[in-house]
């Protein structure tokens, strides 16, 4: 089939690239000239394991290529998906259609037979029907239909993800467009995985309550840690123990320095907007954001108390800044709260992590970025575990201590045992859920 992707992000480009892979005809379509230049020359912009590798492979076969020119690439198409953002709009917490709006126009003015116009971009209820009227007024002649068809891949596992989904949701309004969808995921069907045919309304939904309800499990497993910090009990223990009850499941129940990044944050904000227009508040999810930023404050009191009360003055050392591991994606993160705390309070902050710097040096003015974790703890007053990627989950502990000043570590997604930061000579550790040295 031939597919056109507008939007070459981290949802448009591993959509597009696996769609290529499956041997379906792909041409991506960004409007950043910078992002399709890279792309020509075989450069992913983003960093997502894996993507780099099959991208070019897939170019290599003749089945997929980058273009500005969306007009090009809509010609012929069969179905032309909108993966553009839909970033929080400023002042009022609204998704910010403008981009999917100005996409799909694009792509009404310049398609000519019909074409099934799939939004995967994650878009309040109510959307694919407006966009539809849309279309129709820019192009009245197009014979077209609209699908939803919401993404629910993790940056880090993207390929993964895409090519073994739990689920794939579809919303349509027609048996025709039910069609097109059916073929383009055809190949999926080798494995065995559900297809969720919904009306587009639905399918609007369970995007919106899929991250809500994520973001609400994260965030109780981390309000029961702040309470095993002052009643007692071990969070790991716990989350393990309710994990294995199968009508809780043990995913998500990591407590950490709050959820981040692209989607939970801006989803749930949103669907408390689209609640409030319905006059029917969504109150869990409110507290969610509510509590959710206590939760990234807190870490903030965490990290002033293992420095006896004051930043200024302190060395900190910081490893791991963008939202999880295995991506280079800023958006959100827990460290663009806590670092600018640890600078506005007057602290020297040294910053390491992979993959982060590109992103991280216009969003954290005033660090000093480094490539070495031994070295960026040397003469340091705290080190702080702020994301787990692989290359800080297996430190050498000792070797750490013995650099710093002080010895103190904040171990925000637990990846160490209290006795072993003891043992290797840490005088002070404090981690999530979990009582720190008595
Ligand atoms: P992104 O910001 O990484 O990428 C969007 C891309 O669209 C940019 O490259 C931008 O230049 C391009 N673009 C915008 N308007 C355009 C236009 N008119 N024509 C051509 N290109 C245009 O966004 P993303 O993270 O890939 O997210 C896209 C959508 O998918 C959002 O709605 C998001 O909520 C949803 N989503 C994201 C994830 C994720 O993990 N990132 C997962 C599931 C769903």
């Amino acid at each position: 089939m031939k597919i056109a992707m507008i939007g070459t992000g981290y949802v448009g480009l591993v959509s597009g690239v696996c769609f290529s892979d499956f041997g379906h005809d792909v041409v991506c379509v960004d409007k950043d000239p910078g992002k399709i230049a890279k792309l020509n020359a075989g450069i992913v912009p983003i960093f997502e394991p894996g993507l780099e590798a099959l991208m070019v492979k897939n170019v290599e076969a003749g089945r997929l290529r980058f273009t500005q020119d969306l007009a090009d690439a809509v010609q012929g198409a069969d179905a032309v998906f909108i993966a553009v953002g839909t970033p929080t709009r400023r002042g009022d917490g609204h998704a910010d259609l403008s981009y999917v709006h100005a996409a799909a126009e694009d792509v009404a003015r310049a398609a000519t037979d019909y074409v099934v116009i799939v939004v995967k971009s994650t878009v309040p209820v109510g959307t694919n029907r407006h966009l539809k009227q849309l279309i129709r007024k820019a192009n009245p002649a197009l014979d077209f239909d609209v699908a939803s068809n919401p993404e629910f891949l993790r940056e880090g596992a993207a390929i993964e993800d895409f090519m073994k989904p739990d689920r794939v949701v579809v919303g349509v309004q027609s048996d025709r467009a039910a069609e097109v969808m059916a073929g383009i995921y055809r190949p999926l069907y080798l494995r065995d995985f559900p297809i969720v045919t919904t009306d587009l309304e639905s399918a609007e939904m369970i995007k919106y309550a899929a991250n809500a309800f994520l973001a609400t499990k994260i965030t109780f497993i981390n309000e029961i840690a702040a309470l095993c910090e002052r009643a007692g009990g071990d969070i790991k223990e716990v989350a393990r123990g309710i994990g294995l009850d199968g009508r809780i499941g043990n995913k998500f129940l990591h407590a950490g320095p709050g959820y981040g990044g692209s989607c939970f944050p801006k989803d749930t904000v949103a669907l408390a907007r689209i609640g409030q227009d319905h006059s029917m508040p969504m109150q869990i999810t409110e507290t969610v954001i509510k509590v959710n930023d206590e939760i990234k404050r807190r870490m903030v009191d965490k990290l002033l108390d293992l420095c006896g009360g004051s930043f200024n003055g302190k060395t900190v050392t910081v490893l791991g800044v963008t939202f999880k591991p295995n991506t280079d994606d800023m958006r959100d993160a827990p460290s663009l709260t806590i670092i600018p705390a640890l600078v506005g309070g007057g602290a020297k902050v040294r910053v390491v992590d992979p993959q982060g710097q590109r992103e991280g040096e216009a969003l954290l003015p005033g660090v000093n970025w480094q490539q070495d974790a031994y070295k960026a703890v040397q003469n340091a007053d705290l080190l702080v575990i702020l994301t787990e990627w692989n290359e800080f989950r297996a430190l050498d502990l000792k070797r750490m201590a013995r650099k710093m000043a002080t010895p103190h570590m904040a171990d925000l997604r637990n990846v160490y045992a209290p006795k072993d930061a003891r043992q290797a000579g840490f005088t002070a550790y404090a981690s999530i859920g979990r009582q720190g040295f008595d």
